[in-house]
């Protein structure tokens, strides 16, 4: 991990854009992206590597500022790891006081639970399959206190992560919804069929911003 900021107003910021949500139940709307930096995780197959270590660091005001700036009404904060930073509750309250939508994306490893109550919030936890390298990073608590406006999402490399999803959904049911993503937008279609197949009560998504735009940024 870099050194995080201690000041509570200041927070290290790898980018702010607008572009479309390429996931999730917001998939295809207008969002405003702010990703902060660092992670303590390496997922395998993780596609945002450089937001490891590079970023500048932000005041609070100034994150919301240039949300305001590029005009969407919905904001995804995600990194990186948003829950690494002490500073992630107070740049949620205050997107939240300002009447956005927040997708809070995180990996599953922290816990969630400081997050507040609030219907304009959509807590979207991972859930970390044996294929990322990282499933011993899962932290199980998460799963009880999401609600319906949440969401979780397994990426699927291959049939055993499949099957490890469909595990933890018997085992645990989340009551909000589930989503299943194809590992770089391969095997949409196997995915698609082996959900069917088990009558699982999940949303199997690409992801659209591929789909779009390949591996170039989308905005
Ligand atoms: S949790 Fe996210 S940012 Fe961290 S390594 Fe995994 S995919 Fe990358």
């Amino acid at each position: 991990m870099p050194k995080l900021p201690r000041d509570p107003e200041e927070m290290l910021v790898c980018e702010i854009y607008a572009s479309l949500e390429g996931e999730g139940g917001d998939i295809g709307l207008p969002m405003t992206f702010v990703r902060v930096t660092g992670c303590p995780l390496r997922c395998s197959w993780c596609d945002q590597p450089e937001a490891f270590w590079e970023g500048s660091t932000m005041r609070i005001d100034a994150i919301l500022a240039r949300v305001r700036e590029l005009g969407a009404r919905r904001v995804c904060v995600t990194g990186g790891e948003p829950l690494a930073h002490r500073q992630c509750r107070a740049l949620v309250d205050r997107l939240l006081a300002a009447e956005f939508r927040v997708v809070l994306e995180t990996s599953g490893a922290f816990s969630v639970a400081e997050m507040p109550d609030h219907e304009a919030l959509c807590l979207s936890v991972d859930v970390k399959c044996p294929g990322s390298g990282m499933a011993d990073r899962n932290l199980w608590s998460n799963l009880a206190v999401l609600r319906a406006k949440d969401q979780v999402k397994f990426v699927i490399v291959d049939r055993a992560d499949y099957e490890y999803a469909k595990k933890i959904l018997a085992d645990r049911r989340p009551v909000c919804p589930v989503i299943l993503q194809p590992e770089g937008g391969r095997n949409l279609r196997e995915l698609a069929e082996w959900a069917l197949a088990d009558r699982l009560d999940v949303r199997v998504l690409p992801q659209l911003h591929k789909v779009i735009w390949g591996d170039a940024p989308g905005r």
